[in-house]
């Protein structure tokens, strides 16, 4: 039985939090293989400054070209129409062999929004979730990272949610788990790297060497 990890976001661009963090989740679980999902417009960003996916897709597979267990998947580009998670899901679930079991990774931040999301019932009854640490510094991260996503589970998704025997996750009669994994805090984001791109500051250190090459060949947020 193969455990897979699936890892969407905007990726506008990739920068090093998110290789860092992924490579600490995959390692955390013991996940044989994860796909690291692009979307192709996000439902809930603005689309500002969103440059095109083929780029984002390229700077992805850059990024992991030496990670043999990474695989980037395009199919929320191939899809019409903005990209939603549960179709993601169940894409997996329709094209992986039954036993895989699937994970749908993602940071807090963007885990908080989730009752945004369609369907996003569904995703809870479909598919475990381990959610990122993000954001905050210090010693109460762990702290705070769980309690924000009790209170959140507990007021916008069910009630029934309880603390598993391990308190690694939170658990439900008939929900699948949420873990929360706490994963080295990293400040860096996509909108931070545009908009020292936009000023003209350097993007070294928060992205790989060979994407910060790519964005200057081809003059990409500037
Ligand atoms: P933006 O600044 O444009 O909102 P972002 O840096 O948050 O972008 P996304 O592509 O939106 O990047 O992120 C994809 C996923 O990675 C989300 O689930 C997000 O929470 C998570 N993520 C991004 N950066 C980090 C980080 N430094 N630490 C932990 N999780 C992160």
């Amino acid at each position: 039985m193969k455990h897979i990890g699936l890892f969407g976001g905007t990726f506008n661009p990739i920068h090093l939090g998110h290789i860092q963090v992924i490579q600490e989740v995959k390692k955390g679980f013991g996940l044989d293989k994860i796909f690291i999902i692009p979307s192709a417009l996000p439902p809930h960003k603005e689309p500002d400054g969103l440059v095109d996916a083929g780029d984002r897709i390229e700077m992805i597979r850059l990024s992991f070209s030496t990670h043999p267990d990474f695989s980037v998947s395009d199919v929320e580009l191939k899809r019409s129409g903005p990209s939603y998670t549960i179709d993601t899901v169940r894409h997996f679930k329709s094209i992986l062999p039954e036993d895989t079991e699937l994970v749908l990774i993602l940071g807090l931040d963007a885990f908080l929004e989730i009752d945004t999301w369609k369907s996003y019932k569904d995703l809870f009854l479909l598919i475990p979730f381990i959610v990122m640490s993000r954001g905050t510094e210090g010693e109460k991260r762990r702290v705070f990272a769980r309690k924000t996503v009790e209170d959140y589970l507990k007021s916008k998704i069910s009630e029934g949610y309880k603390i598993s025997a391990s308190q690694s996750s939170y658990v439900h009669e008939i929900k699948q788990p949420v873990f929360v994994f706490d994963v080295t805090p990293i400040d860096i984001s996509s909108t931070k790297i545009r908009k020292l791109i936009k000023t003209g500051r350097p993007i070294k250190s928060l992205v790989p060497e060979i994407v910060e090459a790519f964005i200057k060949s081809k003059g990409l947020y500037l």
